[in-house]
């Protein structure tokens, strides 16, 4: 048994209910559970298998989802990372292993089936580009239609790619992502279509598995928790299943929520480090990690009561931090990821150097979305292939053999 209710007056409205925004004050609004009634022990669920339906009680699904087998997404321990940085506890999940390469589709397989389930007939969502590949694959799954609307020019390739190839109608506006997810919020309230960006507050429900599978694959709860912030979605959906697991009595205490933005797009750490009530929008958000060339994050409220109500902090790194901590995790650790998903390690870098993290903390990155989202980034900084004459002696001498 679930309501919606705005995350800021408290407001309540019923779970069929085809609302984004509360009307009373124009809040978020979040799925809130009848916890007394949800009957399940930690034992139910460690004897399903790792996947975010191993939770299923604590997600707003009645059905038969629509499911392309998302989470049971590895933990890796970072030993090389983690014995440059004095660090033996730190960990990288790594939701690039999810069916489209990106944690998105934990928050689509339950907002899809949501939108089935609430007799929607259409799906769209304004994206810097996974959110599109993974609505593209699971309204494919569903056999509806989707429409993604996408900053031109500004998408990664494997992500234009993958929305193409799945059959979304991609429409490319001349404008940055904030504008699109205008855009995108206007068509669906005139034209009927459900909208799954991460201000649907169903598509949290899903994201915020990561969370109990990270404490479920490390035994316990991390001291930390690190997430790259672009639109603010995934750091509260993650502090909010917590919150969850913490009312329910399966863990006695939070994680640190710590959230890293790129330095050309640092809003919510502008607001930590400042103490603002509220943020104060990047109007030119710029970032070779493009998932989180965000200016405007729709959930940056709920962020901030993440990062502050559990003593986490907020860090921003460049570009060039970013690239690096890309090819460490790719050389050292063997883990691919895209810009985005460096970010969150290369903060704990910034964090640990600047003696914020304590170096016996246990520490959990959130590792976003997979190299092969963004071969372009990848070509740009490595040498190319060396091309030779298919002949022993050249390859003898292209080795320096
Ligand atoms: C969407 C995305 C993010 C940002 O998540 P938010 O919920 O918007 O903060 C980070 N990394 C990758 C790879 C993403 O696709
Ligand atoms: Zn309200």
């Amino acid at each position: 048994m679930y309501r919606l209710v705005c995350v800021s007056c408290g407001a309540d409205y019923a779970p069929d209910a085809i609302l984004y925004r509360c009307s009373r004050c124009g809040h978020l609004l979040a799925v809130d559970y009848d916890l007394d009634t949800i009957a399940v022990s930690r034992a139910d669920w460690n004897a399903r298998p790792l996947s975010l339906w191993r939770y299923r009680e604590l997600l707003p699904v009645a059905g038969a989802p629509v499911t392309l087998q998302e989470g049971g997404t590895p933990l890796y321990h970072l030993t090389r990372i983690g014995e440059d940085l004095g660090l033996p506890r730190l960990y990288a999940k790594h939701e690039g292993m999810n069916p489209s390469g990106s944690f998105k589709d934990r928050g689509m397989t339950v907002g899809v089936s949501m939108a089935l389930q609430l007799g929607m007939t259409s799906v769209a969502c304004a994206s810097t580009g996974n959110t599109s590949a993974s609505l593209a694959a699971y309204a494919a799954k569903a056999g509806i239609p989707a429409v993604v609307l996408l900053p031109a020019g500004k998408v990664a390739l494997g992500k234009v790619a993958q929305a193409l190839m799945h059959g979304a109608k991609v429409i490319a506006i001349r404008g940055n992502f904030d504008r699109a997810l205008e855009m995108v919020q206007d068509l669906c309230e005139s034209h009927g279509l459900y909208l799954l960006n991460s201000i649907n507050p169903y598509r949290l429900e899903g994201q915020k598995t990561i969370g109990f599978e990270a404490i479920d694959q490390l035994g316990d709860v991390p001291d930390r928790m690190v997430l790259p912030v672009g639109n603010a979605g995934n750091i509260s959906a993650v502090h909010k299943g917590l919150i969850e697991l913490l009312r329910l009595g399966f863990i006695d205490r939070l994680p640190m929520m710590t959230g890293i933005q790129a330095a050309g797009s640092r809003p919510v750490v502008d607001a930590i480090e400042q103490g603002l009530a509220e943020l104060v929008p990047a109007r030119d958000p710029e970032t070779v990690a493009t998932a989180i060339r965000i200016g405007a994050p729709v959930n940056a409220e709920k962020a901030l009561t993440a990062i502050r109500s559990t003593g986490g902090t907020a860090a921003a790194v460049t570009d060039e931090e970013i690239l690096a901590m890309q090819r460490d995790l790719a050389r050292k650790e063997g883990i691919g990821v895209e810009p985005a998903s460096a970010a969150s390690v290369a903060g704990v870098k910034k964090l640990v150097e600047a003696g914020v993290i304590d170096r016996d903390e246990s520490i959990v990155c959130v590792v976003t979305g997979h190299l092969l989202k963004d071969p372009e980034t990848v070509i740009r900084q490595c040498e190319p292939p060396i091309e030779i004459d298919a002949d022993v002696q050249s390859l003898l001498s292209a080795l320096s053999l």
